[in-house]
């Protein structure tokens, strides 16, 4: 038997116990004719405690251990006089009879603490190293926690985990695909998936009625700050449901989610439609932590000879409260950043709403403090308060007061980690049109489908149909969306033409899903969440490369394996593969 016991669980009611246990030298220290030796596991940490008198040689072995060499050790139970209360084996040591090295170490490249001395790069080749620190762990134990908790509550729900295939056809909507040669049908690539979208909606054809799947997806996009190249999802349909259906259950799995791992109760998810988001928020997944919605005062501004608003489509303001106090620098700073290029403001307009009831602001040549006045009752300005103002292209400007409300909601510290806002937002529009291409994308897939009353607006004006389709949205990160599907094979077909596809070309990628749904599809629906984001937020981290054993970085290289990587001649040839010049 290699332990009794692990490095964690060993507690003063323990004591007097003789115990093996096994594991990892964290730090030995050395004081008088004593060593002691902090041993560690995925458990916890214990003291370990070699006393020269009782036996000299013990103690010359402990001596030679070094960092992260794997050791066994038996011993006494004994009550710590030192105590350490930062620790729940704290009150206790053990008192060292007999030590084997299992196997010894060569020194790490950092230490494995939680004040690590490793950066990024270092850490992340050394990633299985990495793991072994108690934070890193803990988010790998949370994203446990959350799977299993997910499969439970679903199954209770009657949906069963069904496999889908990962080497499958190459379909061009969406994302860019990953591509797999094929050696048996040269000149022929699989795909790797970006969601089991298809499979899930022909095993309600089958009859599946509830299924789900944690699932590794891919989509091959220019990665951005948090993105990875295979990421996982809980993947869900249903049959027979409508929007409400899946609203409600999975409702319910977030709540179930939240009470049975953090313990808090979530109150009902308030409901946003697609346009109050954008324009309330500038956003379709705003982060409800905090207040401070758009206010539009085009009206207001009009007929002043300020040309800069005249000329505007839009003319939005949001409250900053108890920021009338802002120096000239703070507001510098909050005109530098909407203009950005990332952001792309013109300029910034301000409102300051002084304490003792005066008005200022930076428009001051156009507009009396009475019209001022106007503007800041229509925000529910009060004295203290600061109003911060926007103008031009409707949806630009929207976003970019987006942007500035984050940036304020930042700095005013309302965003708060630890505090959860979902909402569900939904009544997206169908489709999305893309200028330059001059034609229209689904935006969400091609297979959601129209709100039924809007049908009638698919031919005269496809921009304005709504579609079934929903997002759950928390502390202003998208977790998860989905949709109710078409399940009519002509209404299938008319969506593929409107996306710009012959029947063709129609046939030949979707075929097998139009002609399932003329053997009896039945309605059906269903929802993704992205696992790696949804434990990123209930572990507070700012990026979902913590929450993954081993992830990519950010030019999507396992820098710990080296991949990708180049591949023998003999497997290109087998593959009748030839590598072009590079390109730079
Ligand atoms: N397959 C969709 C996605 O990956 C989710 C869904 O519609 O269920 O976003």
């Amino acid at each position: 038997m290699y332990r009794t016991n692990n490095c964690g669980e060993l507690r003063l009611a323990n004591m007097n116990q003789e115990v093996v246990l096994a594991g990892w030298v964290q730090k030995s220290r050395k004081f008088g004719g004593m060593i002691f030796i902090d041993i560690r596991d995925r458990y916890g940490i214990t003291q370990l405690v070699f006393n020269q008198e009782n036996n000299a040689q013990l103690c010359d072995s402990a001596e030679k251990l070094g960092r992260e060499w794997v050791i066994q050790v038996k011993g006494i139970v004994a009550e710590r006089s030192n105590k350490n209360a930062n620790i729940p084996t704290g009150d206790i040591e053990i008192i060292v009879s007999e030590l084997t090295v299992l196997n010894p170490a060569k020194t790490p490249p950092f230490t494995i603490e939680e004040d690590t001395d490793g950066g990024d790069d270092l850490r992340m080749k050394y990633r299985y190293l990495d793991l072994r620190r108690a934070s890193v762990r803990a988010n790998m134990e949370l994203r446990h926690k959350m799977a299993f908790a997910t499969r439970q509550y679903l199954s209770e729900q009657q949906f069963l985990e069904v496999e889908t295939p990962v080497l499958i056809g190459s379909t061009p909507e969406g994302a860019r695909d990953f591509i797999v040669p094929s050696r048996m049908n040269q000149g022929e690539f699989y795909a790797l998936p970006q969601s089991p979208q298809l499979f899930k909606q022909l095993l309600m054809v089958s009859g599946f009625d509830r299924y789900f799947q944690i699932v590794k997806c891919f989509r091959d996009e220019d990665l951005r700050a948090d993105r990875q190249p295979e990421f996982t999802q809980i993947d869900c349909e249903m049959s027979f449901v409508e929007q409400e259906d899946i609203l409600q259950l999975f409702e319910g799995l977030t709540k179930f989610l939240f009470k049975t791992i953090k313990g808090i109760d979530l109150p009902n998810f308030p409901r946003l439609t697609y346009a109050d988001a954008m324009r309330l928020y500038g956003s379709d997944k705003p982060d409800t932590r905090f207040g401070m919605q758009f206010v539009e005062i085009k009206d207001l501004t009009a007929g002043k000879g300020f040309g800069v608003f005249d000329n505007a489509a839009y003319v939005g303001a949001i409250c900053a409260t108890g920021c009338a106090a802002y120096t000239r620098k703070q507001i510098d700073e909050l005109t530098d950043f909407v203009k950005r290029p990332q952001i792309g403001a013109n300029g910034l307009i301000y409102v300051r709403y002084d304490a003792d009831g005066s008005i200022k602001s930076s428009v001051d040549k156009f507009y009396a403090p009475d019209d001022l006045k106007k503007w800041l009752e229509r925000a529910d300005a009060k004295p203290g308060d600061l109003l911060l103002i926007l103008c031009g292209k409707t949806e630009k400007t929207q976003k970019q007061l987006s942007e500035l409300r984050l940036e304020v909601g930042t700095r005013l510290g309302l965003r708060n980690k630890d505090q959860f806002n979902c909402l569900w937002v939904f009544d997206f529009p169908l489709l999305e049109y893309d200028e330059e291409l001059k034609r229209y994308f689904a935006k969400h897939h091609p297979f959601t489908s129209p709100k039924p009353e809007d049908i009638p607006l698919l031919d005269a004006d496809p921009g304005a149909v709504r579609a079934n389709a929903y997002d759950i949205v928390i502390n202003g990160i998208e977790v998860g969306g989905g949709s109710i599907r078409i399940y009519n094979s002509d209404l299938q077909k008319k969506m593929f033409s409107i996306l710009g596809f012959t029947d063709e070309q129609a046939q030949a990628q979707f075929g097998f899903l139009m002609s399932a749904f003329q053997y009896g599809a039945p309605p059906h629906g269903g929802i993704a969440f992205g696992l790696d984001r949804f434990v990123s937020i209930f572990a507070g981290l700012d990026s979902i490369r913590d929450c993954i054993a081993f992830p990519k970085n950010n030019s999507g290289r396992d820098v710990m394996m080296d991949a990708p990587s180049s591949v023998t001649q003999e497997q290109l040839d087998e593959l009748r593969l030839i590598i072009a010049e590079k390109t730079q």
